[in-house]
């Protein structure tokens, strides 16, 4: 797989601060991305997206 502008991507992972609205950053920390050696792009998969934005719904909610 590569990036937009030609670079390698190479499976990392990384911490993800998040905010959902006006609510509370929430750092979600070991998060799978790709990055781009270029461009330092960072990749997310679809499904790690969508679990990464429930985290950050369940980490306002409770705060
Ligand atoms: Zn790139």
């Amino acid at each position: 797989m590569r990036c937009n502008y030609g670079g390698e991507l190479r499976a990392t992972t990384v911490e993800h601060l998040s905010r959902w609205g006006d609510g509370p950053r929430v750092l979600v920390k070991g998060v799978p991305v790709k990055r781009c050696e270029r461009c330092g792009l960072e990749y997310l998969a679809d499904d790690v997206a969508r679990r990464l934005e429930e985290l950050v719904r369940a980490g306002g909610a409770s705060r």
